[in-house]
This record gives C-alpha cells, sequence and structure tokens, in this order.
C-alpha cells in the first residue's frame, strides 16, 4: 500500500513506526550492506536521541510515518549517519526518498511558522488540516509549495532536443530548462518567458508532460513539452553557461533517473 496522507492515524495503523529524523536538512539512515534504511522501531528510547517537532504525517503499508528533528549539534547514534536526501537517491528506495522530502518541507515549514510573519504573536495549530493560524489577525500560513515549470523543448524538423548547462549545476550535465512561476503568471506564459529570457528561443504547442514534487527546499515541478519555433540561441550569463541542440544519439551527461528533467529527456530518446 502506498503512502497515505493524514494528520492523526486512522484505524488500522499500528506500532512500530518509520522515525524520518533530520538535523538541519540532512536525514538519519542506517546501512545494511550496502542499502540505506529508515529507522523502523517501536520505542523512541532505542535511539536515545533528543527529537523535537515529532509530528505524525501518514502511513506507509499501515504502519505510521512520524518526522522529527535533532537539533544541529547532535552525534548520530552509533552505526547510523545524518545523510542529505540527493545522496541517498540510488541507495534509499525511492518512495521513502519522496517520504522523507514531504516530512522535510514540513519540519521547515514547521520551524519557519512559529510567529506570525504579519503581527509577530505565537501561532497556533490547527487540528483538522495542516495550517498554523495566527490567533490575532488571523492570517493563515500553509506549508509553502513553489511552482516551477520544467520543459523540454523540441526542434520537429531536426528531431533535437535544446539542453543546457546552468551556472548553478552541481556538475557538468545537461538539462531542460527550468524556471519558478511569478507571481499573475499561467504555466503557460512562464514556459515562454523561461525559454525566451535563457536561451532567446520562441516556442509553441506547449503540452503538459508531468508532475513532481522536489524538497529541494520546497518545489512542484510542472512538466511541459514545446515545440521551438523561431530565434538563434542567445544564453543569459548569468542563468546558463551553455546551451545547445542534441539528437538522440549525441547526449551529453543528463540527470539521475530520479529527476523528471531527466524522465524528459528519456521520453525524447524513445520517441
Ligand atoms: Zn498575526
Amino acid at each position: 500500500m502506498p503512502f497515505k496522507y493524514e494528520m492523526k492515524p486512522s484505524l488500522g495503523v499500528f506500532s512500530p513506526y518509520y522515525y524520518f529524523i533530520f538535523r538541519k536538512n540532512d536525514l538519519l539512515v542506517f546501512f545494511e550492506k550496502s542499502r540505506a534504511a529508515i529507522p523502523f522501531i517501536s520505542d523512541i528510547t532505542e535511539l536515545n536521541l533528543d527529537i523535537i517537532r515529532k509530528q505524525y504525517f501518514g502511513s506507509l503499508d499501515n504502519y505510521p510515518c512520524y518526522f522529527g528533528e535533532v537539533s544541529p549539534d547532535i552525534e548520530p547514534p552509533k552505526g547510523m549517519a545524518f545523510l542529505g536526501l540527493r545522496s541517498l537517491y540510488e541507495v534509499l528506495e525511492e518512495e521513502l526518498l519522496w517520504i522523507a522530502g514531504r516530512a522535510l518541507q514540513l519540519i521547515n515549514w514547521d520551524r519557519t511558522t512559529q510567529y506570525c510573519g504579519s503581527c509577530g504573536v505565537r501561532t497556533e495549530v490547527n487540528t483538522k488540516e495542516r495550517v498554523k493560524i495566527c490567533p490575532s489577525c488571523g492570517l493563515l500560513n500553509y506549508p509553502r509549495i513553489s511552482p516551477a515549470i520544467i520543459v523540454g523543448v523540441i526542434n520537429q524538423k531536426s528531431n533535437q532536443i535544446l539542453l543546457a548547462n546552468g551556472t548553478r549545476f552541481p556538475s557538468n550535465f545537461y538539462s531542460v530548462l527550468a524556471g519558478f512561476v511569478e507571481p499573475g503568471e499561467n504555466l503557460e506564459e512562464c514556459v515562454r518567458r523561461e525559454v525566451k529570457e535563457e536561451v532567446g528561443l520562441e516556442v509553441e504547442n506547449i503540452t503538459y508532460f508531468g508532475s513532481q514534487a522536489w524538497p529541494f527546499p520546497d518545489s512542484l515541478m510542472i512538466g511541459f513539452l514545446a515545440d521551438y519555433t523561431r530565434g538563434e540561441i542567445s544564453v543569459d550569463e548569468a542563468e546558463i553557461n551553455d546551451a545547445n541542440w542534441f539528437t538522440k544519439d549525441n547526449l551529453p551527461p543528463i540527470p539521475s533517473k530520479i529527476s523528471i528533467a531527466r524522465k524528459i529527456i528519456d521520453w525524447f530518446v524513445t520517441n
């Protein structure tokens, strides 16, 4: 049974439980052979950790899932480690990785909404939905989600895809273009603007591809395909080191399989 997101344990959810414990942005894991695992326990004293912000947030296969965090100076229990989520994608089961991503977003939300951003009064936790309420001015604070478009620009005539190496990429790979949605903008407008700004090209036939939560730190990636129509590549040097057209059999290093960017590129390769 997949992960079920809920505020309180429902009927049939029982111990032991998964415990997603963070130190800053790093998740507590242990290794069995070369695979990473999440603590699955019935008694928190087994871990001997001082945990704050413990909250239930859903169940996996009818086992409860809790998250919590420890202060930045805490050492991991013997045989365990705090590791960044990005570094875990090849060694931790993918479903657990995405659940950990949800947990991390909720912890960050809980920590940063202790006080009302408008009037400074201490907020209260709603018990029915995940929102903090200011008892003084009524301001609602939902967990922040930042929508971003990601687009595979295709040249139908030459059967090539546009890929770029961004200035903020952690390594030398090339990927499809992406950017955050601006206030007041719809997704198609965002696709056109980002492609124009980043590489100077114009597109049409913008079609939905799929979406992916991307908890680094709180994005929702909304994927599209679009056809190149006109323009010469001219990169925005603040954002892009290099951009170019690539055929299926001539691809540069591309992102890991976990990302929707890779799913768009894989779609291009198999179509
Ligand atoms: Zn307030």
